[in-house]
């Protein structure tokens, strides 16, 4: 504490009433950045904060760990930007801009300030990672049963709202027992985990893929009507089909027998995916290999 004081009093004039100014500063940064562990708050709230002492007109900020991009404001002509991090951890990019210079005692205090965004960037980092962990299906990296259960109450609402569609594939892979029992557990794991990540190449970004069980998986297509998600599934379909997997000297196919629904103005989230679900199971029972939807 005592160094940082030596240091700041550099930034600002060598006196100690501006010292005292920036160290109260600093403190006011600290406490509100304390009120939130989501990142664009903070850097709102950093960017807020430090519009006094250095104007701005625009600022960005990346995160490519948890593909984040956003800017506020104008982009000007100058800027000055911070890869942030603390321990080899990278916490992102800021940037900021205006339209006249930055001059050099602004930039070292815009750097004496980031000090205090650092660690609640890094402690957001920490929470988003176990949120992230939490809704996550450890072996396939799919999202799991219960984040598909907090995305379709979600949706589902806001579908209702808009008064927009939504629809659901269900996604079993066929005679999948028969990996395991030919080839064991562990290209069963790879068979699941090849799938998911072909199931994502597939979809929109937007539309999220979910571990609903075993060797089951759900897509959630918002904004879309049964045509549209007919579509997806065969897409779907014909992808899987069109893989093969390499495990040891074996070669390995994989077929998918997919159901579509779409939300219906008296559905609860269980009657939906009972209509997904069954709708899948007509797929099986009429070959497999093939999509069907129960509307
Ligand atoms: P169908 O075409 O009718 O869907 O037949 P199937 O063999 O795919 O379906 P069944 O329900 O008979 O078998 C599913 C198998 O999936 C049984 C279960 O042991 C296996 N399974 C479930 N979860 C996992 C997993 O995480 N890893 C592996 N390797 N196998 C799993
Ligand atoms: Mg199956
Ligand atoms: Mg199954």
């Amino acid at each position: 504490m005592k160094e940082k004081s030596a240091e700041l009093a550099i930034v600002s004039n060598r006196t100690f009433e501006a010292s005292t100014a920036v160290n109260l500063h600093h403190y006011d940064i600290s406490s509100a950045l304390q009120t939130t562990l989501e990142f664009k708050e903070l850097i709102s709230i950093f960017c807020n904060k430090i519009q006094a002492t250095i104007p701005h007109n625009g600022i960005e900020y990346s995160n490519d760990e948890f593909d984040l991009e956003f800017k506020r404001g104008v982009m000007a002509r100058h800027s000055c930007s911070y890869a942030l991090k603390v321990e080899e951890q990278q916490l992102g990019e800021l940037k900021l801009t205006r339209t006249n210079r930055f001059s050099k005692d602004e930039l070292k205090m815009l750097e004496s300030l980031l000090c205090c965004l650092i660690y609640p960037l890094r402690n957001a980092t920490l929470f988003q990672n176990a949120l992230k962990m939490a809704f996550t299906d450890t072996l396939t990296k799919a999202n799991n049963r219960s984040s598909f259960n907090d995305s379709l109450f979600r949706e589902m609402n806001r579908a209702n709202r808009n008064n927009e569609h939504l629809s659901l594939i269900f996604v079993d892979v066929d005679h999948f027992k028969h990996i395991n029992d030919n080839y064991g557990h562990g290209c069963g794991d790879l068979a699941l985990s090849s799938l998911v990540s072909w199931l994502k190449d597939t979809v929109r970004a937007s539309d999220a893929v979910f571990r609903f069980g075993g060797e089951e998986f759900v897509i959630l297509l918002g904004d879309t009507d049964i045509d549209g998600a007919m579509l997806i599934a065969e897409r779907i379909r014909a992808d899987v089909e069109s893989h093969t997997l390499a495990y040891g000297m074996d070669v390995i196919s994989l077929t998918v027998s997919l159901g579509v629904a779409t939300l219906k103005g008296n559905d609860t989230a269980d009657s939906l995916i009972t209509r997904a679900d069954a709708a899948m199971y007509q797929a099986k029972k009429h070959g497999r290999n093939r999509v069907e939807a129960m509307v």
